[in-house]
């Protein structure tokens, strides 16, 4: 079977989707960061852009789900979300048409 078959990545993507998804849980504590980081890791080795709704609920610096604490902002028309965890912020463009 060849890799990185459109059937492996749809199956994998779908791996990631749960894993970000089951790391959003703010009792898990540091279990959550772990499953950010096997998502990552499989969208890396599978090379899958993980889809910019997932992107968006975990903080690209620290792994931590923006569930678990963080700010967001909104300035001047972008959203800007700061990580509670390590201070890192991140600003998303706001388009009122989604
Ligand atoms: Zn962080």
């Amino acid at each position: 079977m060849k890799r990185n078959s459109p059937a492996l990545k749809q199956r994998a993507l779908g791996q990631i989707e749960s894993l970000i998804v089951l790391a959003q849980d703010a009792s898990l504590g540091d279990l959550s960061r772990r499953y950010i980081r096997i998502s990552r890791k499989i969208a890396e080795r599978m090379d899958i852009t993980i889809p910019a709704h997932l992107k968006r609920r975990y903080c690209k610096n620290c792994n931590t789900p923006y569930s678990h604490g963080s700010q967001v902002r909104l300035k001047n028309g972008l959203v800007t979300v700061k990580c509670l965890n390590c201070g890192d912020i991140r600003r998303i463009p706001y388009k009122p048409s989604h």
